[in-house]
């Protein structure tokens, strides 16, 4: 019997219930059918231009994706907009758009987690704790062996796909690292969190200005942590292929195939 888009659909809210969302958060189907057949899986960070193309070149049934495209209220699908574009070339090619996002950010396997493990974080717990054992947002940790914050931040540059703005760093190269902190995509809003200011270092994405300034500021004053910059969709990309996998697992007789497209914003930089 082939899967259809409700049998798919029942095998995301197992693995990342979306009752565990933020209340702000639009995670599921964005659009489909629920008896249109799934044989083809296309997984991405973001719903844009360049991978709604590829969902439809390689002919998927779902784009399954982490950003949700239609996050605040809509009055209009027209073409003349870009997300109406989109969902209407999905549409037509009967392509569905399904989305887990910060209910695929707190499981003890989601994207915070997944960039710690492969840092080789050991202890392991949840920046701010969910509802279940295991689950939160974000990830502390210590390195299996001390490290400095420069031979850090390589890592992550090894670990990440390659972005223009690569991996920015708030701190000295030599300094010593043992318990790091870090949270996949923006995470700015845990900069005052105990666990973050108790860390060496703490690694995320889309530090602004002022709260990566206040937080170095308080650091130099009193204690606190280096900062590690890093891209938002290289931070959430490496989740994908967890993900796959564990949708492999539990539906075998549909193909998952990861996006290789960077869907970072930025395309160069200038250095001085
Ligand atoms: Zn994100």
């Amino acid at each position: 019997m082939p899967i259809t888009l409700a049998e798919f659909d029942a095998t995301v809210e197992r693995l990342w219930p979306t009752e565990f969302a933020e209340g702000w958060d639009a995670p599921g189907v964005v659009s489909g059918a629920s008896d249109d057949r799934v044989d083809r899986v296309l997984l991405a960070v973001d719903a844009v231009a360049d991978t709604v193309d590829q969902a439809v070149a390689v002919g998927a049934d779902v784009l399954f994706v982490h950003h949700p495209l239609l996050l605040r209220g809509v009055t209009s699908v027209a073409e003349t907009g870009y997300k109406g574009a989109l969902l209407a070339k999905l549409i037509r090619s009967r392509c569905a758009l399904v989305a887990a996002h910060t209910n695929a950010d707190i499981v003890d396997d989601g994207t915070s987690a997944v960039l710690a493990s492969r840092l080789g974080l050991v202890d392991q717990r949840p920046i701010t704790p969910g509802a279940r054992p295991g689950t939160g947002i974000g990830r502390v940790g210590r390195m299996p062996e001390p490290t400095t914050l420069g031979r850090l931040a390589l890592a992550l540059g090894e670990i990440l796909p390659a972005t223009a703005t690569g991996v920015r760093v708030s701190g000295e190269f030599e300094q010593p690292v043992a318990t790091v902190a870090l949270c996949g995509g923006a995470g700015d809003s845990l900069l005052a969190d105990p666990a973050v200011r108790g860390a060496d270092v703490y690694i995320t994405a889309d530090l602004r200005h002022h709260p990566a300034s206040e937080s170095r500021e308080q650091s130099l004053h009193g204690s606190g942590p280096a900062l590690v910059d890093v891209s938002h969709w290289a931070s959430e990309w490496l989740w994908l292929e967890t993900a796959a996998a564990q949708l492999t697992e539990a539906l075998p007789e549909v193909e998952f195939v990861v996006s290789d497209l960077r869907t970072d914003p930025w395309d160069f930089v200038i250095t001085q």
